[in-house]
């Protein structure tokens, strides 16, 4: 579905608020060792399942391990993080189609120039 956007500020606004947490990255359910010894999970090779937050800092791509109660949040950031990029990519065809609009209404309620013979004054465009 696509979302209609509203150009106004304080709406806008509401909406990325209600967007709240939103982030950047990805996670994914990776398996990895742990330190005890002679522990069975790892020995059978079936290892321990946890989450990754992969993200870009300074530039560098950077992982931290997500603790299993904290994961549903992290996704629901990831979904609303998506969510206001999508909203500042239709931003600027929003704000580009509305000034077009303005100005081709603009142009529809200046008074069109006179026809022939019922005024003797000539009409100049300002600009
Ligand atoms: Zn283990």
């Amino acid at each position: 579905m696509k979302t209609k956007i509203v150009l106004s500020r304080k709406i806008f606004l509401a909406k990325v608020a209600a967007l709240w947490p939103a982030l950047k990255g990805s996670l994914s359910q990776v398996r990895k060792p742990c330190i005890r010894p002679g522990c069975p999970a790892c020995a059978s090779g079936q290892k321990h399942s946890a989450y990754m937050l992969s993200f870009t800092q300074d530039g560098c791509r950077r992982c931290m391990y997500v603790p299993d109660a904290l994961a549903p949040l992290i996704y629901r950031g990831l979904r609303n993080g998506r969510s206001v990029e999508q909203l500042l990519c239709d931003m600027g065809p929003a704000l580009i189609r509305d000034h077009r609009q303005k100005r081709a209404s603009a142009t529809e309620d200046r008074p069109k120039p006179a026809k022939s013979g019922t005024s003797n004054k000539k009409r100049r465009a300002k600009n």
